[in-house]
Protein backbone atom coordinates (compact mmCIF):
# COMPACT_ATOMS: atom_id res chain seq x y z
CA UNK A 1 0.00 0.00 0.00
CA UNK A 2 1.39 3.78 -0.70
CA UNK A 3 -0.03 6.17 -3.11
CA UNK A 4 -2.88 7.42 -2.92
CA UNK A 5 -5.87 6.86 -4.35
CA UNK A 6 -7.21 9.03 -7.48
CA UNK A 7 -11.01 8.98 -7.05
CA UNK A 8 -14.11 10.63 -9.05
CA UNK A 9 -15.85 12.99 -7.02
CA UNK A 10 -19.14 13.76 -8.30
CA UNK A 11 -20.98 16.58 -6.78
CA UNK A 12 -24.23 16.03 -5.33
CA UNK A 13 -27.24 17.32 -2.94
CA UNK A 14 -27.41 17.44 0.72
CA UNK A 15 -28.67 14.66 1.77
CA UNK A 16 -31.79 13.36 2.04
CA UNK A 17 -31.74 12.51 5.38
CA UNK A 18 -28.84 13.44 7.85
CA UNK A 19 -28.26 11.09 10.86
CA UNK A 20 -26.07 12.36 13.79
CA UNK A 21 -25.34 9.62 16.22
CA UNK A 22 -24.16 10.43 19.30
CA UNK A 23 -22.85 8.37 22.19
CA UNK A 24 -23.12 9.25 25.69
CA UNK A 25 -21.91 7.09 28.41
CA UNK A 26 -22.53 8.74 32.17
CA UNK A 27 -22.79 13.06 30.31
CA UNK A 28 -25.94 13.80 32.82
CA UNK A 29 -24.45 17.36 33.24
CA UNK A 30 -23.41 17.30 29.36
CA UNK A 31 -26.81 16.71 27.96
CA UNK A 32 -28.91 19.83 28.55
CA UNK A 33 -26.25 21.89 27.17
CA UNK A 34 -26.03 18.68 23.82
CA UNK A 35 -29.56 19.60 23.54
CA UNK A 36 -29.09 23.21 23.46
CA UNK A 37 -26.39 23.61 21.11
CA UNK A 38 -27.19 20.41 18.60
CA UNK A 39 -31.09 21.40 18.65
CA UNK A 40 -30.71 24.84 17.14
CA UNK A 41 -27.53 23.72 15.01
CA UNK A 42 -29.61 21.10 13.51
CA UNK A 43 -32.05 24.00 12.64
CA UNK A 44 -30.26 25.94 10.54
CA UNK A 45 -29.61 22.70 8.45
CA UNK A 46 -31.52 22.32 4.82
CA UNK A 47 -32.15 18.73 5.39
CA UNK A 48 -34.02 16.75 7.28
CA UNK A 49 -31.76 15.58 10.38
CA UNK A 50 -32.19 12.69 12.80
CA UNK A 51 -30.29 12.25 16.05
CA UNK A 52 -30.18 8.92 17.41
CA UNK A 53 -28.35 9.39 20.88
CA UNK A 54 -26.89 5.92 21.97
CA UNK A 55 -26.58 5.61 25.90
CA UNK A 56 -24.47 3.31 26.50
CA UNK A 57 -25.21 1.93 29.95
CA UNK A 58 -24.95 4.98 31.74
CA UNK A 59 -25.16 4.04 35.48
CA UNK A 60 -25.92 8.08 36.34
CA UNK A 61 -28.49 10.33 36.00
CA UNK A 62 -28.57 10.64 32.15
CA UNK A 63 -31.23 9.29 31.03
CA UNK A 64 -34.38 12.16 32.32
CA UNK A 65 -32.91 14.58 30.42
CA UNK A 66 -32.99 12.59 27.30
CA UNK A 67 -36.32 11.08 27.93
CA UNK A 68 -37.16 14.87 28.09
CA UNK A 69 -35.99 15.44 25.03
CA UNK A 70 -37.53 12.94 23.16
CA UNK A 71 -40.83 13.51 24.17
CA UNK A 72 -40.02 17.18 22.76
CA UNK A 73 -38.26 16.60 19.63
CA UNK A 74 -39.78 14.00 17.42
CA UNK A 75 -36.37 14.14 15.29
CA UNK A 76 -34.45 12.48 18.46
CA UNK A 77 -34.25 8.82 19.51
CA UNK A 78 -32.41 7.40 22.42
CA UNK A 79 -30.79 3.93 21.81
CA UNK A 80 -30.28 2.45 25.72
CA UNK A 81 -27.74 -0.31 25.29
CA UNK A 82 -28.65 -3.37 27.71
CA UNK A 83 -24.79 -1.99 29.82
CA UNK A 84 -21.87 -0.27 29.14
CA UNK A 85 -20.04 -1.48 26.23
CA UNK A 86 -17.50 0.88 25.21
CA UNK A 87 -17.39 3.76 22.96
CA UNK A 88 -16.77 1.75 19.87
CA UNK A 89 -19.75 -0.81 20.23
CA UNK A 90 -21.95 1.86 21.23
CA UNK A 91 -21.24 4.08 17.99
CA UNK A 92 -21.49 0.91 16.14
CA UNK A 93 -25.04 0.56 17.54
CA UNK A 94 -25.88 4.12 16.74
CA UNK A 95 -24.50 3.39 13.13
CA UNK A 96 -26.07 0.43 12.20
CA UNK A 97 -29.65 2.02 13.21
CA UNK A 98 -29.02 5.32 11.25
CA UNK A 99 -30.71 5.66 7.89
CA UNK A 100 -29.65 8.81 6.62
CA UNK A 101 -27.69 8.99 3.14
CA UNK A 102 -25.01 10.42 5.42
CA UNK A 103 -24.39 10.27 8.84
CA UNK A 104 -22.11 12.37 11.61
CA UNK A 105 -20.72 10.63 14.51
CA UNK A 106 -19.82 12.91 17.16
CA UNK A 107 -19.36 12.55 21.21
CA UNK A 108 -22.18 13.72 23.69
CA UNK A 109 -19.25 16.21 25.70
CA UNK A 110 -19.48 19.25 22.73
CA UNK A 111 -15.85 18.52 22.18
CA UNK A 112 -16.97 18.30 18.73
CA UNK A 113 -18.53 21.50 18.11
CA UNK A 114 -22.14 20.70 16.05
CA UNK A 115 -21.29 23.65 14.01
CA UNK A 116 -17.92 21.57 12.18
CA UNK A 117 -20.93 19.60 10.60
CA UNK A 118 -22.00 22.53 8.37
CA UNK A 119 -18.62 22.30 6.86
CA UNK A 120 -18.39 18.54 6.95
CA UNK A 121 -21.95 18.73 4.53
CA UNK A 122 -19.94 21.14 2.17
CA UNK A 123 -17.45 18.54 1.91
CA UNK A 124 -19.93 15.96 1.45
CA UNK A 125 -21.52 17.20 -1.54
CA UNK A 126 -18.70 17.74 -3.24
CA UNK A 127 -18.43 14.53 -3.53
CA UNK A 128 -16.54 13.21 -0.50
CA UNK A 129 -17.40 9.98 1.41
CA UNK A 130 -15.29 10.69 4.48
CA UNK A 131 -14.88 13.98 6.26
CA UNK A 132 -13.16 13.37 9.67
CA UNK A 133 -12.65 16.63 11.88
CA UNK A 134 -9.15 17.66 11.99
CA UNK A 135 -8.18 18.51 15.25
CA UNK A 136 -5.84 22.48 15.09
CA UNK A 137 -5.32 23.11 18.36
CA UNK A 138 -2.61 21.10 20.23
CA UNK A 139 -0.68 24.34 21.32
CA UNK A 140 -2.46 24.66 24.53
CA UNK A 141 -1.50 20.56 25.12
CA UNK A 142 1.82 19.61 27.27
CA UNK A 143 4.69 18.65 25.30
CA UNK A 144 4.71 15.02 26.75
CA UNK A 145 0.81 15.13 25.28
CA UNK A 146 2.08 16.13 22.08
CA UNK A 147 5.29 14.10 21.55
CA UNK A 148 2.99 11.10 22.43
CA UNK A 149 0.19 11.43 19.65
CA UNK A 150 2.68 12.11 17.47
CA UNK A 151 4.63 8.80 18.35
CA UNK A 152 1.46 6.97 18.46
CA UNK A 153 -0.15 8.29 15.05
CA UNK A 154 3.14 7.18 13.34
CA UNK A 155 3.02 3.50 14.79
CA UNK A 156 -0.45 3.42 14.28
CA UNK A 157 0.10 4.18 10.51
CA UNK A 158 2.63 1.63 10.81
CA UNK A 159 0.31 -1.02 12.29
CA UNK A 160 -3.06 -0.06 10.68
CA UNK A 161 -3.01 1.66 7.48
CA UNK A 162 -1.06 3.77 6.15
CA UNK A 163 -3.65 6.56 5.09
CA UNK A 164 -4.99 6.70 8.63
CA UNK A 165 -5.11 10.13 9.72
CA UNK A 166 -3.10 12.27 12.38
CA UNK A 167 -5.02 13.86 15.08
CA UNK A 168 -8.18 12.98 14.17
CA UNK A 169 -11.13 11.19 16.57
CA UNK A 170 -14.34 9.83 16.06
CA UNK A 171 -15.79 12.91 15.05
CA UNK A 172 -16.36 12.43 11.00
CA UNK A 173 -19.11 12.28 8.59
CA UNK A 174 -19.68 9.44 6.73
CA UNK A 175 -21.78 8.76 3.05
CA UNK A 176 -24.07 6.13 2.57
CA UNK A 177 -22.14 3.97 0.54
CA UNK A 178 -18.67 4.07 2.86
CA UNK A 179 -21.45 3.14 5.64
CA UNK A 180 -22.28 0.32 4.34
CA UNK A 181 -18.96 -1.08 3.68
CA UNK A 182 -18.23 -0.21 7.62
CA UNK A 183 -20.91 -2.06 8.38
CA UNK A 184 -20.24 -5.17 6.84
CA UNK A 185 -17.02 -5.33 8.79
CA UNK A 186 -18.43 -7.36 12.11
CA UNK A 187 -15.72 -7.87 13.53
CA UNK A 188 -15.45 -8.10 17.35
CA UNK A 189 -12.55 -5.73 18.08
CA UNK A 190 -13.23 -2.28 16.71
CA UNK A 191 -11.28 0.81 16.06
CA UNK A 192 -13.12 2.89 14.15
CA UNK A 193 -10.80 5.06 12.81
CA UNK A 194 -8.80 2.69 11.55
CA UNK A 195 -11.55 1.03 9.64
CA UNK A 196 -12.86 3.73 8.03
CA UNK A 197 -9.05 3.82 6.50
CA UNK A 198 -8.89 0.41 5.80
CA UNK A 199 -12.55 0.62 3.90
CA UNK A 200 -11.11 3.85 1.45
CA UNK A 201 -13.48 6.23 -0.38
CA UNK A 202 -12.44 9.83 -0.87
CA UNK A 203 -11.50 11.16 2.31
CA UNK A 204 -10.78 14.45 3.58
CA UNK A 205 -10.99 16.44 6.60
CA UNK A 206 -12.06 19.79 7.86
CA UNK A 207 -9.93 21.64 10.55
CA UNK A 208 -11.94 22.15 13.74
CA UNK A 209 -10.93 23.83 17.22
CA UNK A 210 -11.62 21.03 19.76
CA UNK A 211 -12.95 22.13 22.85
CA UNK A 212 -12.69 21.25 26.13
CA UNK A 213 -15.22 18.66 27.82
CA UNK A 214 -18.98 21.21 28.64
CA UNK A 215 -19.19 19.04 31.76
CA UNK A 216 -18.66 15.98 33.50
CA UNK A 217 -14.96 14.04 33.25
CA UNK A 218 -13.25 12.14 30.60
CA UNK A 219 -15.05 8.45 30.36
CA UNK A 220 -11.19 7.70 28.70
CA UNK A 221 -8.47 7.50 30.88
CA UNK A 222 -5.69 6.87 30.52
CA UNK A 223 -6.03 3.11 31.37
CA UNK A 224 -9.01 2.67 28.58
CA UNK A 225 -6.65 4.80 25.90
CA UNK A 226 -3.80 2.92 25.93
CA UNK A 227 -6.21 -0.32 25.69
CA UNK A 228 -7.44 1.21 22.04
CA UNK A 229 -4.57 1.91 21.41
CA UNK A 230 -3.65 -2.32 22.26
CA UNK A 231 -7.00 -3.04 20.41
CA UNK A 232 -6.10 -1.14 17.16
CA UNK A 233 -2.31 -2.54 17.00
CA UNK A 234 -3.47 -6.18 17.91
CA UNK A 235 -6.57 -6.24 15.66
CA UNK A 236 -5.45 -4.76 12.42
CA UNK A 237 -1.98 -6.12 12.24
CA UNK A 238 -0.25 -9.32 12.72
CA UNK A 239 3.22 -7.64 12.76
CA UNK A 240 3.52 -8.11 16.19
CA UNK A 241 3.21 -11.88 15.29
CA UNK A 242 6.09 -11.57 13.18
CA UNK A 243 8.34 -10.03 15.40
CA UNK A 244 9.41 -13.58 17.12
CA UNK A 245 10.49 -14.96 13.54
CA UNK A 246 12.60 -11.19 12.88
CA UNK A 247 14.58 -11.68 16.11
CA UNK A 248 14.81 -15.33 16.22
CA UNK A 249 16.84 -14.80 12.63
CA UNK A 250 18.81 -12.13 14.24
CA UNK A 251 19.87 -14.50 16.95
CA UNK A 252 20.61 -17.42 15.12
CA UNK A 253 22.51 -15.27 12.64
CA UNK A 254 24.60 -14.04 15.95
CA UNK A 255 24.98 -18.10 16.61
CA UNK A 256 26.18 -18.47 13.03
CA UNK A 257 28.72 -15.62 13.20
CA UNK A 258 30.29 -16.94 16.38
CA UNK A 259 30.76 -20.16 14.81
CA UNK A 260 32.61 -18.45 12.03
CA UNK A 261 34.49 -16.07 14.13
CA UNK A 262 35.85 -19.13 16.09
CA UNK A 263 36.62 -21.48 13.27
CA UNK A 264 38.64 -18.46 11.62
CA UNK A 265 39.53 -18.00 14.47
CA UNK A 266 41.05 -21.18 15.26
CA UNK A 267 42.56 -21.50 12.12
CA UNK A 268 44.51 -18.60 12.29
CA UNK A 269 45.98 -19.37 15.83
CA UNK A 270 44.20 -16.42 17.33
CA UNK A 271 43.33 -16.94 21.22
CA UNK A 272 40.13 -18.80 21.82
CA UNK A 273 38.96 -19.44 25.07
CA UNK A 274 38.17 -23.18 25.31
CA UNK A 275 34.32 -24.16 25.45
CA UNK A 276 32.72 -20.54 25.30
CA UNK A 277 32.08 -20.14 21.72
CA UNK A 278 30.29 -23.31 21.51
CA UNK A 279 27.67 -23.01 24.21
CA UNK A 280 26.86 -19.30 22.92
CA UNK A 281 26.63 -20.93 19.43
CA UNK A 282 24.26 -23.77 20.37
CA UNK A 283 22.74 -21.52 22.66
CA UNK A 284 21.37 -18.96 19.96
CA UNK A 285 20.83 -21.71 17.47
CA UNK A 286 18.45 -22.97 19.63
CA UNK A 287 16.73 -19.65 20.73
CA UNK A 288 16.75 -18.71 17.12
CA UNK A 289 14.96 -22.02 16.09
CA UNK A 290 12.38 -21.94 18.21
CA UNK A 291 11.62 -18.20 18.22
CA UNK A 292 11.34 -19.02 14.21
CA UNK A 293 9.39 -21.73 14.66
CA UNK A 294 6.82 -19.48 17.09
CA UNK A 295 6.92 -17.53 13.72
CA UNK A 296 6.29 -19.59 11.43
CA UNK A 297 3.34 -20.55 13.70
CA UNK A 298 2.52 -16.43 14.18
CA UNK A 299 2.17 -16.66 10.73
CA UNK A 300 -0.66 -19.17 10.17
CA UNK A 301 -2.34 -17.51 13.30
CA UNK A 302 -2.22 -14.46 11.68
CA UNK A 303 -3.80 -15.81 8.67
CA UNK A 304 -6.11 -17.05 10.49
CA UNK A 305 -7.62 -14.05 12.46
CA UNK A 306 -7.51 -12.50 9.18
CA UNK A 307 -9.55 -14.81 7.76
CA UNK A 308 -12.01 -15.33 10.68
CA UNK A 309 -12.65 -11.47 11.00
CA UNK A 310 -14.32 -11.79 7.83
CA UNK A 311 -13.82 -8.64 6.20
CA UNK A 312 -15.03 -7.99 2.22
CA UNK A 313 -12.66 -9.13 -0.08
CA UNK A 314 -12.54 -5.64 -1.94
CA UNK A 315 -14.77 -2.49 -1.62
CA UNK A 316 -15.92 -0.88 -4.96
CA UNK A 317 -16.43 2.76 -4.62
CA UNK A 318 -18.25 3.55 -8.06
CA UNK A 319 -19.19 1.39 -11.34
CA UNK A 320 -19.24 3.41 -13.79
CA UNK A 321 -20.91 3.08 -17.60
CA UNK A 322 -21.58 5.41 -20.33
CA UNK A 323 -24.78 7.00 -19.86
CA UNK A 324 -28.09 6.49 -21.86
CA UNK A 325 -27.13 7.28 -25.55
CA UNK A 326 -30.98 8.60 -26.31
CA UNK A 327 -29.90 10.94 -23.30
CA UNK A 328 -27.49 12.79 -25.86
CA UNK A 329 -28.85 15.33 -27.96
CA UNK A 330 -29.44 13.75 -31.71
CA UNK A 331 -27.12 14.09 -34.36
CA UNK A 332 -27.74 14.52 -37.88
CA UNK A 333 -24.47 14.77 -39.39
CA UNK A 334 -20.90 15.53 -39.67
CA UNK A 335 -20.99 19.40 -39.52
CA UNK A 336 -23.27 19.16 -37.04
CA UNK A 337 -21.82 16.62 -34.88
CA UNK A 338 -18.21 18.44 -35.11
CA UNK A 339 -20.19 22.26 -34.25
CA UNK A 340 -21.86 20.24 -31.06
CA UNK A 341 -18.27 18.77 -29.77
CA UNK A 342 -17.04 22.17 -29.99
CA UNK A 343 -19.49 23.54 -28.37
CA UNK A 344 -19.51 20.85 -25.26
CA UNK A 345 -15.81 20.10 -25.37
CA UNK A 346 -14.90 16.48 -26.40
CA UNK A 347 -15.29 15.49 -22.71
CA UNK A 348 -19.04 16.50 -22.36
CA UNK A 349 -19.95 14.73 -26.18
CA UNK A 350 -18.49 11.46 -24.94
CA UNK A 351 -21.17 12.16 -21.91
CA UNK A 352 -19.53 9.72 -19.98
CA UNK A 353 -21.35 8.90 -15.92
CA UNK A 354 -19.09 10.99 -14.68
CA UNK A 355 -17.21 13.57 -16.30
CA UNK A 356 -13.42 14.25 -16.21
CA UNK A 357 -14.38 17.84 -14.55
CA UNK A 358 -15.38 15.86 -11.54
CA UNK A 359 -12.26 13.83 -11.30
CA UNK A 360 -10.05 15.25 -8.65
CA UNK A 361 -6.57 14.66 -7.94
CA UNK A 362 -5.14 12.76 -4.43
CA UNK A 363 -8.49 12.79 -2.51
CA UNK A 364 -7.63 10.47 -0.27
CA UNK A 365 -5.62 11.88 2.08
CA UNK A 366 -2.80 10.30 3.81
CA UNK A 367 -2.73 13.05 6.40
CA UNK A 368 0.18 14.59 7.42
N1 LIG B 1 -18.38 7.07 25.79
C1 LIG B 1 -19.21 5.99 25.61
N2 LIG B 1 -18.92 4.82 26.25
C2 LIG B 1 -17.79 4.68 27.03
C3 LIG B 1 -16.92 5.78 27.16
C4 LIG B 1 -17.24 6.97 26.52
O1 LIG B 1 -20.21 6.08 24.91
O2 LIG B 1 -17.57 3.60 27.57
C5 LIG B 1 -18.72 8.34 25.11
C6 LIG B 1 -18.66 9.56 26.00
O3 LIG B 1 -19.90 9.78 26.64
C7 LIG B 1 -18.34 10.67 25.03
C8 LIG B 1 -17.49 9.96 23.99
O4 LIG B 1 -17.74 8.56 24.13
O5 LIG B 1 -19.50 11.17 24.42
C9 LIG B 1 -16.01 10.24 24.15
O6 LIG B 1 -15.61 10.02 25.47
P1 LIG B 1 -14.79 11.09 26.30
O7 LIG B 1 -15.28 12.45 26.01
O8 LIG B 1 -14.83 10.69 27.72
O9 LIG B 1 -13.34 10.87 25.73
P2 LIG B 1 -12.24 12.01 25.45
O10 LIG B 1 -12.91 13.06 24.65
O11 LIG B 1 -11.81 12.49 26.78
O12 LIG B 1 -11.16 11.29 24.71
MG1 LIG C 1 -14.57 14.03 25.18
Amino acid sequence: MGAQTYHLLKPREFPNLLSIVVTAYNEEEGIPFLRKRLSAFVDTLPCPTEIIIVNDGSSDGSLAPLMEWVDADSRVRILNLARNFGHQAAATAGLDQAAGDAVVLMDADLQDPPEVIAAMLEKYREGYDVVYGRRMSRAAETVFKRVSAWAFYRLMRLLIHPDLPADVGDFRLVSRACLDALLAMRETHRFLRGMVAWVGFPQTDVPFARDIRVAGETKYPLSKMLRLAWTAAISFSATPLRISFAVGLLIAGVGMLEAVNAVVRSVLGLPVVAGWSSVIVVTCLIGGSILISIGVLGEYVGRIFEAIKDRPLYIVASNVTRQDPSALPPVHHAAEVSKQLAALGRVHAMRPAVTAESVHAGTVRGGS
